[in-house]
């Protein structure tokens, strides 16, 4: 029988790597936390409409990559591409608008688009986001990216360029959609096949063309930040002088755009200069217009999503290692075996990790086990450090070794955890 594989744009992710989903899982709960947002979960497929109107029907997104399959009850349904449209539907269906006041959701979970699998781009593919429901102020849309910011900080990843734009209300979008057309006709043939395309249907998608031939074109296109009404405007300066209150910089980039009438207002990457071409590590922004489109009342919102494998793989290129296991306890003859299982489980019980060594190998042996460990000390363990209720800590990074009493590890924690951190 030929060995069946993972299916082309999956991948399974084994314990060697899992270490830094559960370190961003981690990270992400602690910050949302602080935040005040809730988790939410919706499902993974959703009827196929929701998409076509939540997302759009002339998007890639919709438009190339979807899942889409009958059931046997005969209804098109959609793995998610995304959790923005499943979050909206269930926030529309159980009136959450009802709870009063603003809602602040965060969702993790698998999505799915049909792409061309690549270093940072699968078909099943993991993203972590945020929501802001019901809040029209533009300290909503910088809480959301201190959010993000925070969490990338928190996981060790400074060097970020956060990009920053305004796409306006409908008036002023539909207004630079015209100058749009205007400056882009003559050109026509010019453009890639694509963007000939959207010329008429979509043309503020046509900003982000990849071809370098169309690039060349928008170089000197009308920006919408000069169609921008005064309301906009305004929206758009709370946002940047804020932004600077808080140290968080960033540049103007009047082509992010997104092309959706629903789109409103604030929009952003954040993009790491270390990911290559798939280099936006989380996009997101203002989306007003949305909750209105999916038939619920009228609701001002604004969110993220960040890329899981985008942010691993910048972890591990920047060799920020996921949480180490703290000890690996090494024991020399069977006394200090014996006592081993029972210090082990009082340093576990005041927060530490520690791996026992099992190997019942030679005390050399179970050394060299210890560096492989990953751990950042190992705990020694013989005849004379029973006798004195004392333990030898090794630093694995350095060789260096110091005699500690027992006590001392089961007392000092934030002392010791310090020490570790430091040894990592
Ligand atoms: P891209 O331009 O890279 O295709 P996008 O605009 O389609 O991105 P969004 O829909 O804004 O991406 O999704 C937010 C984030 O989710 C992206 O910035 C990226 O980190 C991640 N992402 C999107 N599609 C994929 C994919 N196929 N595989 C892995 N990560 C993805
Ligand atoms: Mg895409």
């Amino acid at each position: 029988m030929v060995g069946i594989q993972a299916a082309r744009g999956t991948r399974d992710i084994l314990p060697e790597e899992v270490g830094y989903w559960q370190q961003i899982e981690s990270n992400a709960r602690d910050i949302f936390r602080r935040f005040a947002y809730r988790e939410i979960r919706t499902p993974v497929f959703e009827q196929t409409n929701l998409f076509e109107r939540g997302i759009g029907e002339a998007t890639d997104v919709v438009g190339k990559e979807m899942y889409t399959f009958i059931d046997r009850g005969d209804r098109s349904l959609t793995l998610r591409p995304e959790g923005t449209a499943g979050v909206a539907r269930a926030y529309i269906e159980h009136h959450l608008s009802a709870m009063g006041g603003i809602q602040r959701l965060w969702y993790s979970g698998a999505m799915f688009r049909y792409e061309r699998p690549q270093a940072g781009r699968q078909r099943q593919f993991h993203q972590v986001g945020v929501e802001v429901l019901g809040s029209a102020d533009p300290r909503a849309d910088v809480e959301v990216i201190t959010m993000a910011v925070s969490l990338l900080n928190t996981l060790g990843i400074y060097d970020l360029t956060l990009a920053l734009n305004s796409v306006g209300d409908g008036d002023d979008r539909n207004r630079y959609r015209t100058a749009l057309i205007d400056y882009l006709t003559p050109f026509q043939s010019h453009l890639d096949e694509d963007s000939q395309d959207r010329l008429l249907r979509n043309p503020l998608r046509i900003l982000d063309s990849k071809n370098t031939k169309t690039q060349e074109i928008i170089r000197h296109a009308p920006s919408i930040l000069d169609y921008l009404g005064a309301q906009s405007r305004h929206h758009f300066h709370q946002v940047q002088e804020s932004l600077t209150d808080l140290g968080i910089s960033y540049t103007v980039n009047p082509s992010l755009v997104r092309g959706l009438d629903y789109y409103t207002h604030t929009a952003f990457e954040i993009q790491s200069s270390h990911l290559g071409s798939q280099s936006t590590i989380c996009g997101g922004g203002r989306y007003d217009g949305l909750i209105d489109q999916l038939g619920g009342d009228s609701t001002p919102a604004v969110g993220w999503a960040m890329g899981m494998e985008r942010l691993v793989l910048l972890l591990q290129l920047q060799s920020i290692s996921p949480t180490k296991i703290d000890f690996y306890l090494a024991s020399k003859g069977q006394q200090a075996e014996r006592q081993g299982m029972v210090f082990a489980q009082a340093l576990r019980n005041v927060g530490f990790g520690v791996e026992v060594d099992l190997s019942g190998s030679a005390f050399n042996k179970q050394l060299k086990r210890a560096d492989r460990s990953g751990a950042s000390a190992c705990l020694i363990l013989g005849d004379g450090e029973i006798e004195h209720q004392s333990v030898q800590v090794k630093w694995l990074a350095t060789g260096n070794q110091e005699t500690v009493n027992q006590s001392d590890l089961l007392t000092q924690v934030d002392y010791w955890r310090q020490r570790l951190g430091e040894n990592m």
